[in-house]
């Protein structure tokens, strides 16, 4: 059998972490992992039974796990501070044995996905990843400011992020590129429709930010691109942002991810997207 790639341990300051036992290549799945149990953000009742239906097993497994909240039910301690959602923006989530004890990192080299199919939580290597090296996950779900960031991490989870970018001297460029980022955002929509041009001019000043700093979070740009290229009938341009979207979503999810299904079509007939050349022609070459 082959090794596993990633063994639990303890790590100094931030209880149990996981750990790469060899070196990882890029968009290699680390861990496909079945929930302990569910948990609904809207089903209180549900979620009890869920708790209540665990075999034994997996309920030791459930309060090992770190408690952030010790004042709280040690039940509702474990959920708040282990639990991740069922996909992004999903209200309901589940707790697991090995991927919970994922530690954060603003600077992140995985990052996690939920497959329905499989009924399992998935986490993908984004980088080549050293062995002996921490395995560490984004918690938030989008790039933000230092500032921002901490605040965040310590009222959601209560730690003082010590990450090589929250820790490093001065944070002045990367919070710079992060606010410019969230504002190229609004300008790609806002200009979409009559200068879509523009749109794609703010659609590579992005994704240049991202890469000077680091970051993560290009997928979205790509649609963006992918969507305004088809809708003003610049198919070949609108193939080539589409194959960028899925290949990211490859090292994201795997091809048994549903972004990867979902958005394959547009790589393979990037006409079929249904806003494809409503918008007229417009020549965005060179854009
Ligand atoms: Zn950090």
């Amino acid at each position: 059998m082959e090794e596993s790639p990633y063994i639990v341990k303890d790590t100094p300051g931030k209880g149990k972490g996981m750990f790469a036992t060899r070196d990882i290549k890029r968009g290699t799945c680390i861990i496909s992992e079945s929930p302990l149990v569910y948990i609904s953000k809207t089903d209180l009742v549900g979620t009890l039974q869920a708790l209540n239906a665990m075999s034994k097993k997996n309920k030791k497994y459930f309060l090992a796990l770190h408690n952030s909240y010790p004042e709280l039910p040690q039940d509702v301690g474990v959920i708040k501070t282990n639990g991740l959602p069922l996909g992004s923006n999903s209200l309901d989530g589940a707790v697991y044995r090995v991927i919970s004890r994922i530690n954060h990192s603003c600077a992140p080299n995985v990052c996690h996905s939920w497959s329905s199919k499989l009924k399992k939580e998935n986490i993908f290597a984004i980088h080549d990843i050293p062995a002996g090296s921490e395995i560490l996950t984004d918690y938030l779900d989008r790039l933000m400011t230092r500032e921002v960031r901490l605040k965040t991490l310590a009222a959601k989870f209560r730690f003082t992020c010590q990450c090589k970018n929250c820790v490093s001297e001065s944070s002045e460029e990367f919070d710079a590129a992060v606010n410019r980022i969230d504002e190229c955002s609004d300008l790609i929509m806002s200009c979409a429709t009559f200068d879509p041009r523009k749109s794609i001019g703010y659609v590579r000043e992005a994704l240049g930010l991202i890469d000077k700093v680091g970051g993560w979070g290009k997928t979205t740009f790509y649609y963006d691109a992918y969507q305004i290229s088809a809708r003003h009938s610049n198919y070949m341009l609108a193939k080539e942002w589409a194959d960028l979207l899925v290949e990211s979503y490859r090292i994201e999810e795997g091809e048994e991810g549903e972004k990867y299904e979902r958005y394959l079509r547009f790589s393979q007939n990037p006409k079929s997207h249904e806003m494809a050349g409503l918008g007229g022609y417009v020549n965005l070459t060179g854009a």
